[in-house]
């Protein structure tokens, strides 16, 4: 498997690769992988003739200084994993190779996602959506994959992204990937390291909550009333601290009211355990 850490040197690969009419596929990542990210490796060592995973903490992406300096590293690892799954090669770029300019406010290009980036994560995690399309936008600039993979654990840049395809017309087909979880139905995670013990144990409370309020559905309970249920039910534990859970349409995140229910829907959960920021959605088809 080459490492590259220089975009001169991962462009003369890519160079080769588009010469022969190789595939190309591509999995951004920041690292730290577990089960989830291998799946999309794996997905994409089935559909393309080379895949290329990147490994790259994004400062742009990320609003919390603290959650950044707590970040998991651990390349070595992530390395042998990769090399395991038959990954052919790996971008590890450092700060100064992706931001030539400075990571500085100023030097930023701006995107606009409309309204699907105001909600939600966005607006939770202001400028958060700004850095993910700057750097993906990025990646894929260098890269030039034919597809890449994201994972549907986050939905809301999964959505960001393939509008970010159309809108600057790169030709690259985005890959949704479920959502692969530990046995107890937590979502994996990297953050999910710096969970302790005692919060693991009640981290699934999160995806089951999620998986009653979706059979509640299912069972035609008026969105309103399953919402009111999930939320008094995250809050009576008391290890959660809750910034948003609602039930949305899957095409433009809006709430999905009782009357006018959309032909798919999710119910997607932000919550706060100890020091880590959990996500997780659900799927209602
Ligand atoms: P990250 O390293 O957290 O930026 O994630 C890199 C990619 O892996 C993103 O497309 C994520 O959505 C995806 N991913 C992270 N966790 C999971 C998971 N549990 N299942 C599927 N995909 C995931």
């Amino acid at each position: 498997m080459d490492i590259f850490n220089q975009v001169r040197t991962l462009k003369n690969f890519i160079n080769n690769c588009r010469k022969t009419n190789i595939s190309v596929g591509f999995v951004p990542t920041m690292g730290a992988l577990h089960d989830g990210h291998l799946t999309l490796i794996k997905n994409s060592i089935k559909e393309n003739e080379v895949t290329i995973c990147s490994i790259f903490v994004n400062p742009t992406q990320f609003n919390n200084a603290i959650d950044l300096k707590h970040y998991p590293i651990q390349h070595e690892k992530d390395f042998k994993l990769l090399e395991e799954a038959g990954c052919s090669a790996v971008f590890l770029p450092n700060v100064e190779e992706m931001y030539p300019n400075g990571v500085s406010q100023d030097s930023m290009l701006g995107f606009n996602f409309g309204s699907l980036e105001t909600r939600l994560e966005g607006a939770f995690r202001p400028g958060h959506f700004n850095g993910v399309g700057i750097v993906v936008s990025k990646l894929f600039h260098m890269v030039q994959p034919d597809k890449a993979y994201f994972g549907l654990k986050d939905l809301q840049q999964y959505l960001i992204i393939k509008k970010m395809v159309k809108d600057l017309s790169f030709q690259i087909d985005i890959i949704g990937v479920p959502t692969v979880r530990e046995e107890t139905g937590l979502a994996m995670s990297s953050r999910n390291l710096r969970l302790k013990a005692e919060e693991l144990e009640v981290a699934p409370y999160i995806y089951q909550t999620i998986t009653k309020m979706k059979d509640m559905l299912k069972d035609n309970q008026a969105p309103k009333e399953v919402l009111e249920w999930g939320i008094s039910t995250i809050h009576k534990n008391h290890s959660f601290h809750l910034e948003y859970l609602e039930i949305v349409s899957t095409d433009t995140l809006e709430k999905v009211d009782d009357y006018q229910l959309p032909e798919g829907y999710a119910i997607v959960i932000a919550a706060h355990l100890g020091k880590v920021r959990l996500i997780d959605n659900i799927l209602v088809e």
